[in-house]
């Protein structure tokens, strides 16, 4: 049906424009920056087309969800390897660091019998847009 296939066409165009957005963050998005950002190229697109875009994404393994110490869920592209994130305190952007900092001799016991996998680590300060 032509009214069925213009919707699939509205639909994958939303999904790849959203996936863009996220691919050409600096770091992580929310969801309402998703939206602000998606926003520009989709007229009249809502908040709840996003948050079900990204699941749908999140589902597809595309995206990945990051849950900060603060309970904050973002996304980010699946596809990045292992990396830090950098919260700034002034404009609260979180960036990706490009750097691991941590040296952990990952697989061994380090400490009475505990064997690390894997670490995640989120830094605070002032990104250089900030500063
Ligand atoms: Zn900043
Ligand atoms: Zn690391």
């Amino acid at each position: 049906m032509a009214a069925g296939s213009r919707l699939g066409e509205r639909n994958t165009r939303q999904r790849d424009t959203i996936a863009e957005v996220i691919r050409d963050a600096a770091g992580p998005l929310t969801v309402p920056e998703i939206f602000e950002r998606s926003q520009q190229s989709i007229p009249g697109l809502g908040i709840a087309t996003v948050y079900r875009t990204v699941k749908l994404l999140s589902e597809a393994g595309q995206l990945q969800a990051v849950i900060l110490p603060s309970g904050e869920t973002r996304y980010e592209s699946a596809q990045l390897g292992h990396h830090h994130h950098f919260h700034c305190r002034v404009c609260q952007t979180v960036y990706d660091m490009q750097t691991c900092l941590v040296r952990v001799p990952e697989s061994r016991s380090v400490d009475r019998g505990f064997v690390i996998e894997s670490h995640e680590l989120t830094c605070y300060g002032v990104c250089p847009a900030c500063a």
